[in-house]
């Protein structure tokens, strides 16, 4: 679509599908408007997603929207029912307690959602406010676009709204908004809340309305809701092998935070590692490790039996245990293939699994600061056969000593390829960051606009969305910080 093709906001009618469903799906509530909103960033993929022109996106309409003073034609705004299991226990009372989903925009018969989070209280915002902070926005912001980059599927948003509100958290900071886009916003609770209160029909409704929406090719099988969950425990794998394979740590694993289609959702106290280790924990409210790094997967694992709970009134237990049985070795599988991307590899041979789970030990022995590390690796690629060839890189020059027994073999290993060694590291350029959202850089950002300097948060949006190239001066940014850049995060958002 060229750009006198896109629209503009005034063209543009939402539809509500989600809306069609039964009433105790959901309460249909108006924003809240909040006072003085001002756009302080539009995020130009997003807005070209969806058929939307950037450069015609008028920012006092857009803020009045995302200040809940205005909604778009056919807009019917509503805050969905779900419950989930909050760090293992169950809790019945979850549903959007500050977030809206507007509707829903038609594009290439897939239906987008727009969902405006900060909107104010709901039925279900129980002791909140039902508004968001403006650093809580900015770092969902990013990071959809981040984890995007990196090919690992995230929501997105379009733009980032603060406003003249005033709310307390651990200090009175500006309340913002962001418009949130995916295509979903089920998550397992919405399954949990209907198997919980005994409601197999309304389950029924939410399956069927799943599998027509998301799942389409599931009605051919016999057993459509099995196929459904067979389809999510792929997704989920592929998602969370994404995530051990970049150091990116959720933060909130909780089965409400998950959505149906292997998204990453709800990003609160994430954090890209800096330097390798297996076992952090940057959320300061998770005092036992549940969700720390290398908890991840069993913890998606967990979680989709909490949704194959929910499934039992629909299907066999049996048959649903086969299907969630399969999720280590999708896991494992989807994991190698990334680990296998970012060390150059392209033919799979029977030792890589030890092989890179030694290359992954060593990382975590010296807690290396892993992403230009991979990136002197990738440069590091050259006709030569000699062990050492690229050691002048700075950062191999760095952990020379550390590395000094696993290049060799990793030279032997390369030495099984057959691709040229250009085209590998071609390859490897290509999926390899130059910058990921460190939380030092994500502070910084933040920093600067709660000062109300805008323009770090647009050229690191602009950087998270382009990571694999170079951008000049933020060099010092590649890196992770001196101290070694562990913070401890706070849920409250
Ligand atoms: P979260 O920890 O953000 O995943 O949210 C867990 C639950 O608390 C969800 O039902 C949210 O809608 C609700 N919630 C989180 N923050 C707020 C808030 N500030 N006001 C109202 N509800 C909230
Ligand atoms: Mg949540």
């Amino acid at each position: 679509m060229n750009t006198s093709q896109r629209l503009t906001l005034n063209e543009l009618t939402l539809s509500h599908d989600y809306g069609t469903l039964p009433e105790h799906f959901y309460h249909r509530t108006e924003p809240m408007p909040l006072p003085d909103p001002k756009i302080i960033s539009i995020n130009p993929l997003a807005a070209e997603l969806l058929q939307l022109n950037p450069c015609s996106l008028d920012p006092e309409h857009l803020a009045s929207l995302m200040g809940g003073h205005q909604l778009l034609p056919g807009s019917s705004p509503l805050a969905m029912k779900y419950a989930g299991h909050q760090f293992g226990m169950y809790n019945p009372q979850l549903g959007d307690g500050r977030g809206l989903l507007l509707g829903e925009q038609a594009i290439d018969g897939q239906l987008w959602d727009w969902h405006l989070k900060g909107a104010g209280l709901t039925r279900y915002s129980r002791s909140g406010d039902g508004r968001a902070v403006l650093r809580s926005s900015i770092r969902e912001y990013l990071v959809g676009e981040a984890l995007t980059a990196l090919n690992i599927p995230s929501t997105r948003a379009l733009a980032v709204c603060i406003t003249g509100q005033k709310i307390q958290r651990e200090m009175v900071e500006n309340a913002a908004t962001i418009i949130r886009v995916t295509p979903c916003h089920i998550r397992f609770g919405h399954f949990e809340h209907f198997y919980y209160t005994r409601q197999q029909d309304a389950l029924q409704q939410l399956v069927d309305y799943c599998i027509q929406r998301y799942f389409p090719e599931c009605q051919e099988s016999e057993q459509p809701c099995l196929a459904m969950f067979d389809r999510v425990v792929e997704l989920n794998a592929s998602m969370v092998a994404g995530w051990q394979a970049y150091g990116f740590l959720h933060g909130v694993m909780n089965t409400d935070n998950m959505s149906l289609i292997g998204e990453t959702f709800d990003h609160g106290p994430f954090a890209f590692i800096d330097r390798w280790k297996e076992d952090a924990v940057y959320n300061h409210t998770d005092e036992t490790g549940r969700y720390a790094f290398d908890q991840q997967p069993d913890i998606i694992h967990w979680n989709l039996s909490a949704l194959a709970q929910a499934l039992t009134p629909l299907e066999p237990v049996d048959d649903l245990k086969k299907v969630l049985a399969r999720f280590p070795r999708r896991f494992k599988a989807a994991w190698l293939t990334r680990m296998r991307q970012r060390l150059g590899l392209f033919t799979e041979q029977p030792d890589d699994e030890s092989f890179i789970k030694e290359w992954r030990s060593l990382l975590a022995q010296y807690e290396m600061d892993f992403n230009p590390l991979y990136r002197a690796l990738s440069l590091a690629q050259s006709e030569s056969d000699q062990p050492d060839s690229g050691l002048d890189e700075t950062e191999l020059l760095l952990w020379r000593t550390e590395l000094e027994n696993w290049l060799p073999k990793y030279q032997q290993r390369l030495a099984l390829e057959t691709c040229p060694a250009q085209q590998r590291r071609d390859a490897m350029l290509a999926v390899n960051p130059v910058y990921t959202l460190r939380t030092h850089v994500a502070q910084h950002i933040i920093r600067a606009a709660e000062q109300g300097d805008y323009e770090p948060l647009n050229r690191w949006l602009h950087v998270v969305q382009h990571p694999y190239q170079e951008h000049a001066g933020l060099e010092s940014w590649k890196r992770a910080p001196q101290d070694g850049g562990f913070v401890m995060l706070s849920c409250s958002s």
